[in-house]
């Protein structure tokens, strides 16, 4: 890798890396993705993806991501397993630190994603797919007609349980204060949902299941008074984090830690894209992630020609 310079890297190799990759290969454009662990991204820990177009009957996570790679490759993106350590975009070229050494790029596009904020209680990544989730759009239809608690009292976790309560025959809506953060406009219809019930001041003390979950054991923060509920699935939305740090120096972020870029990808320095679910963005799924993927090679391109001009 020492001393070429490729013509666009992408850093991550999930939905929105790997669509990057496929279409700046594809317009012609040096390619080279460097990811940390395997092909897919947050799409290999789930089992179906059902609401990616084109697969009828659902398609497992990891089989989706290796079918990404594979369709960049084909047109000539270059994978390589290693994880990026640092970055100095002052440059030009642009300069990537990673494990096995430095890469030069004309244009970069960061598809690092995010991740869901885990409880960090016993057994809970165990249970991952086995009952415990974190996003009701993806899962939310598994549990159609059970019992499900929603862990939260942000956005998120309002709008999943009003997702949810259209879905499953009881939701409960577990939160650690005795209102909601969410912004008040979600409130009312979650309030007049008749299938939700609250319990405030509260968390989950412990996850209860056999071979998957069972239920949880939920303790009053206030009196510290514990009760079981029987669920067939928890969803957990307590909030995501990007993985953002690596850029803090160098790009602009909001309040939370995401790049801001708006639909164009565009970030506040030139040549530099962020797309997927590191961006700011309302809806961070595989098909969004994807779509930005798509359109920060665009840009890329489109950069890279007045670059070489
Ligand atoms: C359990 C679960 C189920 C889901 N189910 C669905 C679903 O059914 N439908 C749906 O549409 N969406 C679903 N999602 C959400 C969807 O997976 C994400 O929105 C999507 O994967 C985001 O794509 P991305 O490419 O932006 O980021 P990611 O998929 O997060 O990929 C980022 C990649 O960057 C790599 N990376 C991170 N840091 C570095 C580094 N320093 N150096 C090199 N590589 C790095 C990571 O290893 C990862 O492979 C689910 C998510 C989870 C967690």
């Amino acid at each position: 890798m020492a001393n070429k310079i490729y013509d666009t890297v992408i850093i991550g190799g999930g939905p929105a890396g790997y669509t990057a990759a496929l279409y700046a290969a594809r317009a012609g454009l040096d390619t080279l993705v460097l990811e940390k662990l395997s092909a897919g991204g947050q799409m290999t820990e789930t089992q179906n993806i059902e609401n990616y177009p084109g697969f009828d009957e659902g398609v497992d996570g990891f089989t989706l991501g290796f079918k990404m790679q594979n369709g960049a490759e084909r047109f000539g993106a270059v994978s390589d397993m290693t994880e990026v350590l640092s970055v100095n975009f002052s440059e030009s070229p642009k300069r990537i630190t990673t494990d096995k050494g430095e890469v030069l790029a004309k244009t970069v596009i960061i598809a690092i994603g995010a991740q869901h904020k885990h409880l960090g209680i016993e057994k809970e990544e165990e249970l991952i797919g086995r009952g415990v989730g974190y996003c009701a759009a993806c899962d939310g239809m598994l549990y159609r007609g059970k019992t499900v608690a929603v862990v939260g009292g942000g956005n998120s976790a309002v709008q999943d349980a009003l997702l949810l309560s259209r879905i499953c025959q009881k939701v409960y809506l577990i939160h650690r204060r005795d209102t909601l953060r969410a912004t008040k406009v979600y409130h009312e219809p979650l309030m007049k949902a008749e299938n939700v019930e609250f319990l405030w001041d509260s968390k989950v003390a412990e996850l209860l299941f056999d071979k998957k979950l069972t239920g949880v054991r939920v303790e009053n923060v206030k009196n510290g008074e514990k009760k079981d509920l029987v669920l067939d699935g928890l969803f957990i939305s307590i909030g995501r984090s990007p993985v953002s740090s690596l850029f803090k120096d160098e790009l602009t972020l909001d309040e939370q830690g995401y790049i801001v870029a708006d639909e164009s990808t565009k970030t506040n320095i030139p040549g530099v894209f962020a797309a997927g679910d590191i961006r700011t963005k309302a809806l961070r799924q595989v098909v969004t992630a994807a779509a930005d993927g798509a359109v920060a090679a665009h840009f890329a391109e489109e950069f890279i020609t007045q670059y070489n001009s």
